[in-house]
């Protein structure tokens, strides 16, 4: 994997110089009309580092949780940590959701939006609107359960050909697991030693992969900084909305967590945050946690000390199961467009809120506004309009990179935690 020693500038250094450089190269492009130039030869690059990773993400979730579940040996060390990790999951998620709401209650961000501006708003996002709408809609009539049919693929080879679908490969990979760790080791032993080899040769993979990210960020950062030319008057009419947003995503990350690791691990708040700051400049600039998963497994088990055994279970699967990033964002979000649109929640709403946010996000994939979907499920099911969407599409992007940094450091934070237990109390 990517170690220190193989680059001379530490890669997160290069990462932040790629940003850098990117956003320069978007701005210089901005004043001399460069705009073609970056949208033709610049950023394809930044979209070719995002297709190597999701590339690999498949491959790389199955063979890591089929080796971290038979590397767990019995049934009973898989529910110890499985039950645990469940657990975490839902109580990080649940306390991101009463932040995001105690922040959207008391500032109420959408009362402070200009009514005159929601309707140009919807107008121009109508189409996107609308295309999620019918998704939703679709969605939301196959029923309160159909979320737990979802996770169960009907054909594996199809679900291994959709990123999204990431939920139903974890679920083959955890059966096959479990199925394999029943049998005796002999029986199973080229199995065993045939995903050791695998999993080898994907990390190689990974690794070569990651060597392109400084190029990869600067060229997605400078396609970033041309698409968002012209947006800024949406910009300062939802600022309030962005500012709450990325304070609540914030305290997440330097505070809740933090605190976390101080009373249930044994590793420092201050070497957490440092140790993590690569990881989140990874999300930060992919927006996707899938995407982030190869360097969030490398530096949670080599520079945080947590054990194979943990990461290669806790973090694929919360990858996609753990959002606490998207469960916050989305509660202020479903907050901000009530507000704005000047619907008065009731309690039994912010109830269905609560617990739609948690269970959705169970389903959400870690992949640029995977969440979007989702969020419309929940408007839809408290009787929000769902083109009030519109109100908050245009400045989505820059808090999806801050609310994947903390989706990835909530998975962090969790395989930590249940590691420090582990081997508190060994099997
Ligand atoms: N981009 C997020 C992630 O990958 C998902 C979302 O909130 O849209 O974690």
């Amino acid at each position: 994997m990517v170690t220190k020693k193989k680059f001379a500038v530490p890669l997160y250094w290069q990462i932040m110089i790629g940003m850098g450089a990117g956003i320069a190269a978007g701005i210089t492009a901005l004043k001399v009309d460069g705009i073609p130039f970056i949208r033709d030869w610049i950023y394809p690059w930044g979209k070719l580092f995002i297709v190597l990773l999701q590339m690999i993400a498949i491959p790389l979730v199955f063979v890591t949780l089929v080796k971290g579940v038979l590397g767990l040996k019995d049934i009973s060390s898989f529910s110890r940590l499985g039950g645990r990790a469940i657990f975490l999951y839902l109580a990080t998620t649940i306390i991101a959701v009463m932040l995001g709401l105690a922040l959207g209650l008391t500032v109420k961000p959408g009362n402070l939006v200009n009514k005159d501006k929601i309707a140009h708003i919807q107008e121009q996002y109508k189409s996107m609107t609308e295309e999620k709408e019918n998704v939703a809609h679709e969605t939301s009539q196959q029923g309160p359960l159909r979320f737990i049919e979802d996770i169960i693929p009907a054909n594996i080879v199809a679900a291994a050909t959709d990123n999204s679908k990431m939920l139903q490969v974890i679920f083959f990979a955890l059966f096959f697991g479990l199925a394999a760790i029943t049998i005796p080791a002999e029986k199973v032993k080229p199995v065993a030693e045939l995903m050791n080899s695998l999993n080898d040769i994907i990390l190689r993979m990974v690794d070569y992969i990651i060597r392109f990210a400084p190029y990869g960020v600067a060229a997605l950062m400078a396609g970033l900084v041309v698409d968002y030319n012209g947006e800024a008057g949406i910009f300062s009419a939802l600022a309030m909305y962005a500012l709450l947003v990325v304070a609540a995503l914030l305290i997440m990350m330097f505070v809740f967590y933090p605190l976390l690791i101080r009373f249930f691990t044994k590793i420092t708040p201050g070497h957490f945050i440092k140790t993590m700051f690569p990881v989140q400049l990874f999300a930060f600039t992919t927006s996707s946690s899938s995407s982030t998963l190869p360097v969030n497994l490398h530096t949670v088990e080599k520079r945080l000390g947590v054990s194979k055994d943990t990461t290669s279970f806790i973090l694929p699967v919360g990858t996609t199961v753990n959002m606490d990033g998207t469960s916050c964002y989305q509660t202020i979000a479903v907050l901000f467009i009530a507000q704005a649109l000047g619907i008065d929640l009731t309690v039994e709403q912010l109830l269905t809120i609560i617990g739609m946010t948690v269970i959705s996000s169970i389903g959400t994939p870690g992949i640029p506004g995977g969440s979007f979907v989702i969020l419309m499920i929940v408007l839809t099911s408290v009787g929000i309009p769902a083109d009030g969407l519109a109100l908050i599409l245009g400045i989505d992007r820059p808090l999806d990179m801050l609310r994947t940094s903390v989706n990835v450091t909530g998975d962090a934070t969790v395989a930590a935690i249940i590691d420090n237990r582990l081997k508190r109390q060994p099997a």
